[in-house]
């Protein structure tokens, strides 16, 4: 594990502000904020969700 790029974040909700899911990005390969579509049980729906500190 020498080269542990891999840095936590939180996925929240961009229409409700959730926080709803903690997931891993590798620093190298997701230098940009992650946004990914996921659902969200607050909205009942699918929606973006960004990486938040
Ligand atoms: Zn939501």
């Amino acid at each position: 594990m020498a080269n542990d790029v891999r840095v936590k974040v939180t996925l929240s909700c961009t229409e409700c502000k959730q926080r709803n899911y903690n997931t891993t990005k590798n620093k190298r390969n997701n230098s940009e904020r992650l946004e990914l579509m996921k659902y969200c049980k607050f909205c009942k729906k699918e929606t973006l969700h960004r990486e938040t500190k």
